[in-house]
């Protein structure tokens, strides 16, 4: 289990000047190496984290502005103070889906990488984007709620835990996108509408006889799959020149 250094041209080199939180993702598809290198994609992250190891990518310096969060929507998080979040924060994709668990090696790569900065927050793609084209789902509420238990577990009481995941649900309630993401967490393989049903299958159906199969698909459908596109975002004038990513004309 190492790091793997492998440089996307998708950065602007050196320009995280101050870093004051970590974008969480997940890819929302697979392959996502060749995805987040590839010049065209014009996104990428600090580090990729597939779900079976061995090893794990980095794929730009630690103070070099990934693509990852660049189209910000209606933001719920007040670490957004309108500047680009690619300026200020890391990004960790984890290859996956926001519906479906993060592996226990994604969760020890999170904690082997943020664990020694218990004071760096994270903050979901999700509540950068709440609403329009450019909602984004990630990392789901539960791989929320599982990478900072993982991180902060030993840093962070339970309770505070538990307000950051209650928070970001109540901010997501608000836009319809954000309603549709909470619903399809509630109604994931595994989600809570399955165990519930697993509990009045086992302790209401038997007393009454009558309750039938909840149904499994949901109302809203299904989460968008396709890969994330136009994070790059707008590199803000008042800093001068935009600065030109390697491979890139
Ligand atoms: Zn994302």
């Amino acid at each position: 289990m190492a790091e793997i250094v492998k440089l996307s041209p998708n950065r602007w080199p050196g320009a995280l000047s101050t870093l004051r939180y970590c974008v969480l993702h997940t890819t929302q598809g697979t392959s996502s190496l060749g995805w987040l290198t590839n010049p065209n994609s014009m996104v990428s992250a600090t580090w990729l984290v597939p779900p079976n190891g061995p090893d794990w990518y980095r794929l730009g310096e630690l103070d070099d502005a990934m693509w990852h969060a660049g189209s910000v929507s209606d933001p719920v998080t007040p670490l957004y103070d309108g500047t680009n979040p690619n300026l200020v924060a890391w990004g960790i994709e984890f290859e996956g889906f926001a519906t479906e668990p993060l592996t226990q090696f994604q969760l020890d790569v999170a904690r082997t990488i943020l664990g020694s900065r218990p004071e760096l927050p994270l903050v979901p793609h999700a509540a950068l984007a709440t609403s329009g084209p450019f909602f984004r789902s990630d990392p789901g509420i539960t791989n929320l709620a599982a990478i900072l238990l993982a991180v902060k577990g030993e840093t962070m009481s339970y309770a505070e835990i538990e307000e950051n995941v209650k928070g970001t649900i109540r901010a997501m309630l608000t836009s319809p996108e954000g309603a549709m993401l909470v619903e399809t967490a509630i109604r994931a393989p595994n989600g809570y509408a399955d165990k519930l049903q697993s509990w009045i299958d086992a302790n209401v159906a038997k007393k009454t006889g009558a309750a039938g199969p909840m149904g499994s698909d949901s109302p809203f459908g299904p989460l968008p799959s396709t890969p994330p596109t136009g994070q790059r975002g707008a590199w803000p004038g008042d800093r001068g020149p935009e600065p030109k990513a390697p491979g890139r004309p």
